[in-house]
């Protein structure tokens, strides 16, 4: 399912793209600490892109999502984290939401310019005071009149200093807080929204990370996603193509990564031979590009999963093991292989040492490990009950 045709051609059509437009730009972006969204973003839209599996009817391609799936490995081929974090942020992290409970008023104003590229979309459902604890997030919207007003703060927005709009996680009510939220649609230049800061990172500098203020923000109630107090439930849907989508991409920065490290220590000499033919050295090496190889089979039998049935939980469980396997993995990878570099390993110019930071975030953001594993014990059933109840 993931190799026919239709998916070779697509991927010739992204890798085209990211040596062309991408990869020439990529340090000076790094540098730069921002990449120009709206630039980038429009030749993607125009090239269909950024709506690869969105419906037809807002100007997506309505295809199925292993074509998303092999759009985000062929993302891994840009040389850094930053960038293809910044698009899949675009495409499967604050749009799936939209794209498939949105009024059709909301999909024309908002979805169809994200999938042209038009308009520059962030999710928001972290803040300083709730990250892995969604249900505890302090953001509130209150009805008043026809409107929506919003008070509260957002922390580490991707592509938050130039979005044009975020999808925002709130509480709409009091109540149990898994059912008290709700996804709502702000335009970033609605009065009262203010990008504090743009926050400084160790790694994926080319991705603009930005803390962001409400304050009295009023937007009209038809901003709201499918249902009001179904915020939670639908981020929790949202989150799995997140995760699938974050695991494909790291598929090809970790095979470059063990490529770039075959090369560099063949070529490496010490004590009279290569460094690549010291046998720890080679055996690690493939024992790390087995492990890419059966993350990659878990990352497409996943994406089959959610092709044919997107709420089964046997697919929440599968999207939460690539997402832990692909945090665990890139960490594994990225310092195994800065190690055989040597001091090269550990200069800023060396392409391993972008990685080594870049990757790190894969084991926190999007749900740390420890919450995916959180979440694959409650599938297997295997998490304690509450004591005492
Ligand atoms: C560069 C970057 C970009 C991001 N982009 C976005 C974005 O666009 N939109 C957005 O909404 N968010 C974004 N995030 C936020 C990200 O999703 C959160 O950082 C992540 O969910 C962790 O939340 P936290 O940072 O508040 O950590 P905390 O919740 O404070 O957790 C800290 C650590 O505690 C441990 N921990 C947490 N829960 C448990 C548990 N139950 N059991 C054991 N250990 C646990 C984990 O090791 C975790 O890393 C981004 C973050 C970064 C750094």
């Amino acid at each position: 399912m993931f190799n026919t045709q239709e998916h070779a051609d697509l991927r010739n059509t992204v890798a085209r793209f990211v040596d062309q437009e991408i990869n020439p730009f990529v340090d000076e972006w790094e540098a730069a600490k921002i990449f120009p969204a709206h630039e980038l973003f429009k030749k993607l839209g125009n090239l269909g892109l950024l709506g690869i599996s969105k419906p037809e009817a807002f100007g997506g391609m309505g295809l199925d999502y292993s074509f998303a799936i092999a759009f985000a490995e062929e993302l891994g081929r840009v040389h850094c984290g930053g960038i293809p974090m910044a698009i899949g942020v675009q495409t499967d992290m604050a749009t799936p939401a939209l794209a498939r409970f949105g009024s059709d008023e909301l999909r024309r104003e908002f979805l169809a310019p994200a999938i042209a590229g038009d308009m520059v979309a962030s999710i928001g459902v972290s803040e300083p005071g709730a990250g892995s604890d969604v249900a505890g997030l302090k953001t509130t919207a209150r009805k008043d009149g026809g409107d929506y007003v919003i008070n509260g703060s957002k922390m580490w927005i991707t592509n938050g200093m130039q979005s044009d709009w975020i999808c925002l996680l709130a509480n709409t009510s009091e109540g149990s807080p898994h059912k008290n939220k709700s996804l709502i649609i702000v335009p970033m230049n609605t009065r009262g929204v203010q990008r504090a800061r743009k926050i400084e990172k160790i790694g994926m500098w080319s991705s603009d990370t930005a803390q962001i203020f409400f304050d009295d923000v009023r937007v009209p109630q038809r901003y709201l996603v499918g249902q009001e107090g179904a915020g939670f439930t639908m981020q929790m849907q949202q989150f799995q193509e997140e995760r699938m989508f974050g695991a494909a991409m790291g598929l090809k920065g970790l095979d470059n990564v063990v490529q770039a490290t075959i090369e560099y220590t063949r070529e490496r000499k010490a004590f009279g031979a290569s460094l690549l033919d010291n046998q720890v050295i080679h055996f690690r090496l493939a024992e790390l590009q087995t492990e890419i190889e059966a993350l990659r089979a878990l990352v497409y039998r996943t994406a089959g999963l959610y092709t044919d049935n997107p709420d089964s939980p046997e697919v929440v469980k599968l999207a939460s093991m690539c997402k832990l396997k692909v945090g665990r993995l890139a960490r594994e990878v990225t310092d195994s292989c800065l190690q055989y570099w040597g001091g090269m390993g550990y200069s800023w110019e060396s392409p391993v040492s972008r990685y080594f930071r870049d990757y790190r975030l894969t084991s926190i953001g999007g749900g740390a490990d420890e919450v995916m594993l959180g979440i694959i014990c409650k599938l297997m059933g295997t998490l304690p009950g509450k004591r005492g109840a």
